[in-house]
């Protein structure tokens, strides 16, 4: 009870305690993430290789495995204040529910109309897009978080912004395509006959419902042929992980304000920017050897590339048009069961997450759908917030970490990043409450061949 009056139910940070710079975990990693190779030599991507597709300052964030702190711009701060800090909630409620000796936090991403943490780094990308002078940005978006939060960045600095929007999530999830139309942009269904690789796409799969790989290659080329455009990606990349240290930076400072250290951390896991971004300052101090935690990757069963996956280098994209990244990955090739409702199904993982697991720095765990639904709705039920399906695997497993205390007895910390709020996931909720939910899990030939598909070169062993 004395914890409970001197801790608040929320801590926000003051305006004066907000982060000025990201923090780029790679300069304390002793082995740094891979280099991305151009898809033909096998080389090294180059700057000037990059240039045609990405815009020049997020290229040299891209390539930066050195400094440690990179300025946040006045402009993205000003912006970042519109709706940060975000808060860092006691989970109360859920403690008391669920009878525990677990002191468990959640750091609450979806306080903004795009619904999720992609703004974090929606708004950087638009930012140096403008900055060097371009018209537009062209991106992919599967369920609609990315494009939603490209959007608004877009529309706030005069942009023009095209999505391709996998074609499944056009038709089902008509309300997202409409909130970013209300903020300018263009959307696409992708496979699309507007690009050539969606065309050929079509040719190979006629009546496809479409996946993220396709739709990051018609963006790809959407950019590469329209004077003054370049194309932006809302996860993966490692300039999209340092960004999300937003979230990490935060929440470090909230805690540290408190003097709450974490025991556990813990966030869902698609292609990995928003986990990154919240365990980056506190792996560095894993890493420089000051502090020890756990942190735990959460995935979905039917699409599982750190806890299945091959490490390996593979393409980023289905049309095969953009560097190859060295990731653990399920090949590019891989689409999750049609059954599959929640989200994080990207076929690989951040390459700098893929090093950190690789090293044993970091756990993973793979989830079936249906046990993160109801670790939804009990959440929901007793902390209020509606929860996306993505962030819903992290609730899932801070509520398995927290009944082991429960066992135990161990009154450890447990953090999790809660990235958004589900209000455009109700068909998938319905499924789940109509008991028509089920869960699928690949079966090992299923996964074999997408690795099939992995490139072959001297040097890709896997
Ligand atoms: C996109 C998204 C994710 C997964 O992306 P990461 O890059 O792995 O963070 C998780 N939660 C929500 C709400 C999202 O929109």
């Amino acid at each position: 009870m004395a914890e409970k009056q001197n801790i608040p139910y929320k801590i926000y940070l003051e305006e004066n305690e907000m982060p000025k710079y990201w923090y780029n975990v790679r300069a304390d990693m002793k082995n740094k993430p891979a280099p991305l190779l151009n898809p033909q030599t096998h080389k090294p991507m180059t700057f000037e290789e990059l240039q045609p597709v990405f815009c020049d300052e997020l290229i040299r964030q891209e390539l930066n495995d050195t400094d440690a702190y990179i300025e946040i711009p006045e402009e993205i701060r000003n912006f970042y204040k519109m709706y940060r800090p975000s808060p860092l909630v006691r989970a109360y409620c859920l403690e008391e529910k669920l009878q525990t000796p677990a002191k468990i936090y959640y750091k609450f991403e979806g306080n903004n109309t795009s619904g999720s943490h992609k703004l974090n780094s929606a708004i950087a990308q638009a930012y140096y897009a403008k900055k060097e002078g371009l018209k537009g940005v062209t991106t992919e978006t599967g369920a609609g978080q990315w494009g939603t939060a490209l959007s608004m960045a877009c529309s706030y600095f005069g942009l023009d912004c095209q999505v391709y929007m996998v074609k499944v999530s056009y038709e089902q999830k008509p309300f997202r395509r409409e909130v970013m139309r209300t903020y300018g942009a263009s959307v696409t269904p992708s496979p699309s006959t507007t690009t050539e690789v969606g065309r050929k796409i079509l040719e190979a799969h006629p009546g496809t419902s479409g996946s993220l790989g396709c739709a990051i290659s018609e963006a790809v080329e959407a950019a590469t042929s329209q004077e003054g455009y370049r194309y932006v990606l809302g996860s993966v990349l490692n300039q999209v992980l340092l960004h999300q240290t937003v979230i990490g930076l935060e929440t470090k400072a909230a805690l540290d304000k408190y003097g709450i250290v974490p025991d556990v951390i813990i966030g869902c896991a698609g292609g990995g920017s928003n986990l990154g971004g919240l365990i980056s300052p506190f792996m560095g101090e894993k890493l420089r050897g000051e502090k020890d935690y756990k942190f735990i990757a959460v995935e979905p069963a039917s699409c599982p590339s750190l806890t299945r996956g091959k490490f390996a280098y593979d393409y980023c994209d289905t049309g095969m048009v953009c560097p190859l990244a060295k990731m653990y990955t399920l090949g590019s090739g891989f689409i999750p069961s049609a059954n599959h409702a929640g989200g994080l199904r990207y076929h690989g993982m951040s390459p700098v997450l893929s090093q950190l697991y690789h090293d044993g720095l970091m756990e993973a765990v793979a989830v079936e759908q249906t046990s993160v639904f109801e670790a939804a709705e009990q959440f929901a039920r007793v902390e209020g917030i509606l929860p996306a399906p993505e962030s819903s695997h992290a609730i899932k497993v801070a509520i398995d970490e927290a009944l082991k205390c429960k066992e135990t007895g161990e009154e450890k910390t447990i953090v999790f990043g809660l990235t958004g709020t589900g209000y455009f996931d109700m068909y998938a909720y319905e499924k789940f409450h109509d008991g028509k939910m089920t869960d699928y899990v690949p079966t090992d030939e299923e996964l074999q061949k997408g690795f099939d598909g992995l490139p072959k070169f001297e040097g890709n062993e896997f």
